[in-house]
């Protein structure tokens, strides 16, 4: 499930002329492959994360994963396929308030046609994995920042999927809690197979990746 992206470009229109937020950006991971991407704040980092995970659109240029270019896709499959094979963490855990740290993670299953006790299992696998395993019942305010971040890890993850995309996923927590969130997301990744791209800020959690890249006048070029 190798991700290619080529001369990947993506404008906004405003009221003073189009601005060329990405102009041409190529990258290529592998299974297994984690890179970090780092760069200042408006050069389109995030934007080009959203493209790849299909929350965003391209202007021009292609996005394939394994071959398939999701943009390509009829609705109802484009849909399937975020849903399937695009984990997000954000910086924001984003997770309901009123559910459970096992309710958040079986989320994403809800629309679909999953074994419910298959997914159950898996979700309570990966909550152990990522440390949680005694807070299954606990709703997100009686976690820690880091915590959080962890369920959002486990819910990302329930689906198996290719690409685990995060957006500064270090960004709301303390140093000690955002360097054992840094060494889980690359950890997981691996025992999963996926790819990892992270967005940050952080040159601390930018130096626990194997790779890092810049975003640079729209093109990710070598730091
Ligand atoms: P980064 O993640 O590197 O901080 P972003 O990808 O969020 O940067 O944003 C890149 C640039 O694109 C910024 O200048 C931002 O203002 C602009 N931008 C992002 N989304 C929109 C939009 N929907 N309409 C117009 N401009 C946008």
């Amino acid at each position: 499930m190798a991700l290619q992206v080529r001369n990947l470009t993506r404008d906004y229109p405003t009221r003073s002329g189009t601005l060329s937020v990405l102009r041409g950006v190529d990258l290529t991971l592998d299974p297994g492959q984690s890179l970090a991407i780092m760069g200042p704040s408006g050069s389109g980092k995030s934007t080009l994360l959203y493209i790849i995970g299909t929350l965003d659109t391209p202007t021009a240029g292609s996005v394939r994963l394994d071959g398939t270019d999701p943009f390509a896709l009829p609705e109802r499959e484009f849909a399937a396929f975020r849903n399937r094979s695009v984990g997000f963490v954000f910086q924001d855990h984003h997770l309901l308030p009123q559910c459970t740290v096992l309710e958040n993670v079986l989320i994403p299953t809800l629309v679909g046609t999953d074994d419910p006790a298959a997914v159950k299992d898996r979700a309570i696998k990966l909550l152990d994995r990522v440390g949680l395993s005694a807070r299954l019942d606990h709703r997100p305010a009686e976690l820690s920042g880091g915590e959080r971040q962890r369920v959002a890890v486990a819910r990302a993850l329930i689906h198996r999927p290719a690409l685990l995309l995060a957006d500064e996923p270090t960004g709301n927590l303390d140093r000690t809690s955002g360097r054992a969130v840094g060494v889980l997301l690359l950890e997981v990744a691996r025992e999963e197979n996926a790819i990892l791209v992270a967005v940050t800020h952080s040159a601390e959690l930018a130096g626990t990746f194997p790779r890092t890249l810049l975003m640079d006048d729209g093109k990710l070029v070598d730091p």
